[in-house]
């Protein structure tokens, strides 16, 4: 067995969690956009902020197997919840734990993990989406410091950020050797955000433009070596991964239970749609779907914690979940005939919410590339 009773206390902590301060506001929160900093700082006091962070720094000290738990836990009720916690348990605090100094670990992981300061992952850029590494951003060194120019996109959380972790160029002629990661304070002069993008799903989280112009950082804000910035990322999208696979498997179960409920209610031809054939055909199938990206997700997370190389692993877990989550849901959908199309039911949201699993932290297409080249490596 790859879990133990500890992982079934936290699934059961979660999923209280999820129906009792979640469940509540989740329509709400969909309807205005907005997710409510008290719950996100309560998300930081019970420790699903820095699940495998260390507890020196604040963190829980769990495993990554705990993450993965709680994440779906979260998503069967909340698609941006999970937007919300996977942000700093991966893509924030990865590269400050793995190259991060001292003194870094201490400033930024404490505020971070309790939710008390919000950060971004600024890498896209308006034309470096799949080719991460092609991207324009620089950082020219002068003196003591470093000055950024450059425009970020689509960047979850910029317009509500305390700190931005941001990658840029210190040498464009090395190209992806020549890319590496700062961080630093979103109030210095020259940095500004965009207008948030109305997006289809995963309301209450904005995404938005970071634009750097002229923006003076100290040497200091280096998170590692110079250069290292793309391996950096490359390492934080990897944990980022198995959050989303979580993410897209949590969306599926709950559509998976919307349309379980409603085929038992909804009465056509005389008789109620579980009874059909087609619709328990559909629903067997929706559900051996959700079963195998459990199993990818567990094997990921599993190997996570025995210290491999996930690689493969995440993006396997990520591209098979966000795409079956697509017809999973869609499914479910369609079993809701046109009660589903409309919001008065949660599986809209889940639909739209869905959606982004397969673009964001690299597409379908960008984990293909990931699996192959590590099949013929
Ligand atoms: C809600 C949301 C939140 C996001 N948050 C963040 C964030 O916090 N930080 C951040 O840095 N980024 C963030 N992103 C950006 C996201 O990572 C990018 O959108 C994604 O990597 C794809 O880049 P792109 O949109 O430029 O698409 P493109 O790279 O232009 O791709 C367009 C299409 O072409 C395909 N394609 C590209 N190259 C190839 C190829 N060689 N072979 C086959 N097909 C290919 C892609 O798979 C895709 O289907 C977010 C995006 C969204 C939607």
């Amino acid at each position: 067995m790859i879990f133990n009773e500890k992982h079934e206390l936290i699934r059961q902590l979660a999923r209280e969690f999820a129906e009792k301060e979640l469940g509540p506001i989740a329509e709400e929160i969909d309807q205005t956009g907005i997710f409510p900093m008290e719950l996100y700082r309560k998300m930081g006091e019970i420790g699903f902020l820095g699940v495998f962070v260390p507890r020196e720094y604040g963190g829980a000290g769990a495993d990554h197997r705990s993450y993965a738990i709680i994440m779906e836990e979260l998503a069967k009720v909340s698609g941006v919840s999970t937007i919300w916690m996977s942000s700093p348990n991966s893509l924030h605090s990865t590269s400050i734990l793995r190259f991060g100094t001292e003194e870094q670990k201490e400033k930024y992981l404490k505020p971070m993990v309790s939710g008390e300061k919000v950060f971004n992952f600024s890498l896209t850029e308006p034309g470096a989406g799949s080719d991460a590494a092609s991207i324009m951003s620089t950082a020219e060194a002068d003196g003591d410091t470093y000055v950024i120019n450059g425009r970020k996109t689509f960047i979850t959380a910029a317009p509500v950020s305390d700190y931005a972790i941001l990658y840029a160029k210190t040498n464009p002629e090395k190209g992806v050797k020549g890319i590496s990661c700062f961080i630093f304070d979103m109030n210095l002069p020259g940095v500004s955000v965009g207008k948030p993008e109305r997006k289809m799903g995963m309301i209450g989280c904005p995404t938005s433009d970071l634009v750097l112009d002229n923006v003076r950082v100290h040497k200091s804000a280096m998170i590692g070596k110079e250069g290292e910035g793309f391996i950096n990322a490359m390492k934080s999208l990897s944990i980022g991964r198995l959050g989303v696979a979580c993410q897209a498997l949590g969306l599926s179960e709950a559509a998976m239970k919307e349309a379980v409920k409603y085929s038992k209610q909804r009465v056509q031809f005389g008789k109620p749609l579980s009874s059909f054939q087609h619709t328990r055909f559909t629903l067997a199938e929706m559900e051996t779907k959700i079963t195998a990206m459990k199993h990818l997700v567990n094997d990921a997370a599993y190997k996570m914690d025995q210290g491999l190389d996930t690689n493969k692993e995440s993006s396997m877990a990520k591209l098979f979940n966000s795409e079956e989550a697509k017809w999973v849901v869609d499914k479910a959908l369609q079993i809701h005939g046109g009660y589903g199309y409309t919001k008065d039911y949660p599986i809209e949201r889940i639909y739209r919410d869905v959606r982004a699993a397969s673009i964001y932290e690299g597409t379908s297409e960008v984990q293909r590339m990931v699996i192959a080249s590590k099949i013929l490596n």
